[in-house]
């Protein structure tokens, strides 16, 4: 059910430049599935704009979730996060969205595929059905512009250990070091990381031209629309 609540925010701090990480209070009786989002309240103008946020955290946290979001250059709306600070408060709406794990995804091999905060919702599926013991594969392939944009990429290697069942990749578009072997976009490494015979399902997340890159190339490469599911940012 959507609510609409006062939030506090438990902890804020930057990831990089310009990506936000916020922890924010929720009531006890929040309940999410993993990929959904909140919605923020932003004052401007005398106005309130809601924008939407992925939860980044899995719904087994209590009490709080997390957003990550990206700082745009001149966007008064992600201004307005960046000055939230710690003890700080926000009103939210939600939780909203369909874009959460089919049931008939949680007896195949699944590929997600980020482009920036686009790894968001995934952070949360990926913890959410390691958590609940999948056993099938998972395969995260995340793009960044640089080595300095990488999100969540410690806690990522420690899943990665803890679960012989998940693996990720980096793809970078501009990386500063030149021996860097996934130089490129998302979509160009699709055929490089998916499994051979691949029958599972794919999530996508982030803008729209990788998204509709990463489905064409999907499609040449024989995955049905069926099996695709994603969440546009813009
Ligand atoms: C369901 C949903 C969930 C979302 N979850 C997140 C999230 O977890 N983290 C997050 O950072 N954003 C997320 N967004 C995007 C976010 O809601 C806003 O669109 C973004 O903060 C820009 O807001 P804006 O008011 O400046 O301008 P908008 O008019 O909303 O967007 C302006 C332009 O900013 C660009 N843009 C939007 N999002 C991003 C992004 N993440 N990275 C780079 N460019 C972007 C788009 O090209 C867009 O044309 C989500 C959007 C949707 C629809």
């Amino acid at each position: 059910m959507i609510q609409v609540f006062q939030s506090e925010v438990l902890n804020a701090e930057m990831a990089n430049d310009s990506v936000k990480l916020l922890k924010l209070s929720v009531p006890e009786n929040f309940q999410f599935k993993a990929g959904q989002y909140v919605s923020v309240s932003i004052p401007l103008d005398g106005k309130k704009y809601r924008k939407p946020y992925s939860i980044a955290s899995s719904p087994e946290k209590e009490h709080a979730i997390e957003l990550c979001i990206k700082i745009i250059e001149g966007s008064h709306t992600t201004n307005y996060i960046y000055g939230l600070q710690k003890g700080g408060k926000v009103e939210l709406f939600g939780p909203a969205g369909k874009f959460v794990i089919e049931k008939d995804s949680l007896d195949k091999d699944l590929v997600f595929v980020a482009v920036g905060t686009g790894i968001t919702p995934f952070r949360s599926m990926i913890n959410h059905l390691l958590k609940n013991g999948f056993k099938k594969r998972i395969i995260l392939i995340k793009g960044f512009r640089t080595e300095k944009n990488l999100l969540y990429d410690e806690e990522f290697s420690k899943i990665a250990d803890r679960h012989g069942n998940f693996e990720f990749c980096n793809i970078l578009s501009r990386p500063k070091n030149p021996a860097f072997e996934n130089k490129g976009y998302v979509q160009d490494f699709l055929q490089k990381y998916l499994p051979e015979n691949f029958s599972g399902h794919v999530y996508i997340c982030g803008l729209s031209p990788m998204i509709n890159a990463v489905n064409e190339k999907l499609s040449s490469m024989g995955v049905q629309k069926e099996r695709i599911f994603h969440e546009k940012y813009d």
